[in-house]
């Protein structure tokens, strides 16, 4: 698999992102800049100074973008969000190293504001995905009731649920009881 480190974070900060939504917990989880300021913190965003109600505003919007990715048909339709996406966002790949994160390459230009960093490095995370054929790892929740997004790095590719301790256990259950019912249904004719 051709997905390094880096992309890896990036998509894990794409999932948190977009797990944010509204549409996803039935109340936005970005309500304000002090929440957007925490989500920074959380995942480490660097090179971000203090942040705005124009930022907030902004990353909501790449939000609902960068879900439509999600839901695209093809690589085609895919690429066509991703690289505008990316372009609106202003890239300027530099080579860097900070943190003791080893070098690396920020994709975002130089002092850019937060929602046109989370475009070019979730955009070219994304775009990195595609290029590696593995763009079926980019996964909805199968859980009938959750809307949660999630990027399955298993081996095998056999994540079909958000988290496996919530909607996965839950419909273990839902089944197992169901199991019962059927064979108590059975016992009693
Ligand atoms: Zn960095
Ligand atoms: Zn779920």
């Amino acid at each position: 698999m051709l997905i390094t480190h880096d992309t890896e974070c990036a998509l894990n900060t794409l999932v948190e992102l977009l797990n944010t939504a509204p549409e996803v917990c039935g109340t936005e989880l970005l309500p304000d800049v002090a929440a957007l300021d925490a989500f920074v913190v959380r995942q480490e965003i660097s090179e971000i100074d203090s942040l705005t109600e124009g930022d907030l505003r902004s990353v909501q919007d790449l939000r609902s973008r960068l879900r439509e990715v999600f839901g695209t048909e093809s690589t085609a339709a895919a690429s066509e969000l991703v690289n505008s996406i990316v372009a609106a966002a202003g890239t300027t790949p530099r080579l860097i190293n900070h943190d003791h994160h080893g070098w690396h390459i920020h994709y975002f230009a130089p002092h850019a504001a937060l929602g046109d960093l989370l475009a070019a490095e979730l955009g070219m995370a994304l775009a990195f995905i595609f290029m590696a054929g593995e763009s079926e790892r980019l996964r909805r929740c199968e859980a009938p009731d959750c809307a949660r997004v999630f990027v399955d790095l298993s081996r095998n590719r056999s994540r079909r649920y958000c988290d496996s301790r919530t909607c996965g256990n839950r419909l273990h259950v839902a089944a197992y009881r169901a199991r019962q019912r059927s064979a108590e249904a059975v016992a009693s004719a």
